[in-house]
């Protein structure tokens, strides 16, 4: 790291850089740079304003971070997870609007670099890398959230096209994006998921305007409706049945991203309130000195770094390939999420009157908190991944060898 990053010592520590090699650790000391010449500094204004943030994204893009979650073949850096994660806890620090810029770019884009045709990604991935064309991930549906099975979407082929049917919700970017990536049930097959790239001008394709939320300000997100909407075969994505596999593709990597954010976030939370405990003085001490604070301040820490440590090795196994990835993206989501909205108010609390201001970033990071524990999978639905998982390995798994034979039932 150049002097920049290395001069102010943080108050996390650094230990994970030991992963990233000299070309990685140069793209996070640009990141982090960024932060505090632009992204940090900006961020109030980001949320005050409530849009999309061009500004950001088109930075992010120029500066090449964008183009880390792209191949190399495309114009991107292909970056490994054990990157990512830093890139976007770093961006998450500060600003949630722009750490979802990279979440975000997985999400959308992840399906279109799996499963797009060899003629769609060359017209599509060299502008969605540059930042000069968006994409949108389009698989919520007012029936089918968490039970995302539940789609009633229809996709049916009809000669060299395929007839889109159906409505979405909470996409987000469908106020910005030029192409949609759609899952729906194949009308022919109803077992079978299908995934089409769909243009924004397609006739039949109605995007709502922006809807209002609790945070995620300058993350705009829209319901979406499909009457008979014709795309090209050429427009799908893998192939027919690949749809549900190629969204849970692309979640797992925003999983991990939201894992990164969050703890980005907590990290910003306990770096304001230590800061707040310093400078405020109460019953003849700074606020710092009493025990009380020092414990909160004292669970926050270890825990973050706990679950940073955990998300690490979740980023490890992804850039490994380890068949087990998905089940740790599930914990560290989960845990970091959660931890997150803890952090945050604990933090708030710690500083008083003066967090709970609009003009201090912990009434931002208090509501943006909230959106990890639901988006990407919620918090319960983690839980039943990891809790199934155990039980479903615990019949195969070597007994504690301080059991008796037989069943555990008896006595
Ligand atoms: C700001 C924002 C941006 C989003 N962006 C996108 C996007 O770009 N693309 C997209 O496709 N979707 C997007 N989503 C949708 C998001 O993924 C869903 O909101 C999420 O999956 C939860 O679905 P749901 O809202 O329908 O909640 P529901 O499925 O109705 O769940 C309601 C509650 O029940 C709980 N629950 C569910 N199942 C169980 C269970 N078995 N046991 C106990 N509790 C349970 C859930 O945890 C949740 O707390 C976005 C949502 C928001 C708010």
């Amino acid at each position: 790291m150049n002097e920049t990053s290395t001069a102010a010592r943080r108050l996390f520590g650094e230990h994970f850089l030991h992963d990233l090699n000299p070309q990685e650790l140069e793209m996070l000391d640009k990141v982090r740079r960024l932060v505090v010449s632009h992204i940090g500094p900006n961020a109030h204004k980001v949320a005050e304003k409530d849009e999309f943030a061009w500004d950001n994204f088109r930075l992010l893009a120029d500066e090449g971070v964008i183009g880390s979650a792209f191949p190399s073949e495309y114009g991107g850096t292909d970056a490994r997870q054990v990157l990512r994660i830093r890139v976007i806890e770093e961006l998450g620090r500060v600003c949630s609007a722009s750490a979802s810029l990279i979440t975000g770019a997985d999400l959308s884009c992840r399906a279109i670099v799996a499963g797009a045709s060899p003629q769609m990604k060359s017209a599509l991935l060299p502008g969605l890398r540059s930042g000069q064309l968006q994409a949108a991930f389009a698989l919520t549906e007012p029936e089918a959230g968490s039970d995302v099975r539940g789609l009633r979407t229809t996709v049916r082929r009809e000669g060299d096209q395929f007839v889109v049917n159906g409505r979405k919700k909470f996409i987000t970017r469908g106020t910005t994006a030029d192409w949609f990536m759609v899952v729906g049930r194949s009308e022919e097959a109803p077992s079978s998921f299908i995934a089409v790239l769909v243009p924004r001008d397609a006739a039949g394709f109605d995007i709502s305007p922006e809807v209002d939320k609790l945070g995620w300000y300058g993350v705009p997100i829209s319901s979406l409706e499909f009457k008979d909407v014709r795309v090209p075969t050429g427009n799908l994505l893998g192939k027919i049945g690949d749809g549900f596999e190629l969204a849970q593709d692309a979640l797992l990597r925003a999983r991990i991203g939201h894992a990164a954010m969050a703890l980005g976030r907590a990290i910003g939370a306990v770096e304001i309130a230590a800061t707040y405990m310093n400078d405020r003085t109460l019953f003849g001490k700074a606020l710092g000195a009493h025990q009380g604070a020092q414990w909160m301040l004292s669970d926050m820490v270890s825990q973050v770094e706990a679950a940073r440590a955990l998300l690490s090795v979740t980023a490890q196994k992804y850039d490994r390939g380890d068949d087990d990835v998905a089940v740790y993206a599930s914990m560290a989501k989960q845990q970091a999420t959660d931890l997150c909205m803890k952090v945050v108010t604990d933090a708030l609390q710690l500083t008083g009157g003066r967090g709970y201001l609009k003009d201090f970033p912990l009434e931002r990071f208090f509501r943006d908190a909230k959106l990890n524990q639901i988006g990407e999978g919620s918090s319960e639905v983690h839980k039943t991944v990891i809790g199934r998982d155990v039980v479903r390995r615990s019949g195969s798994a070597q007994r504690n060898p301080s059991l008796r034979e037989g069943s555990l039932v008896d006595y």
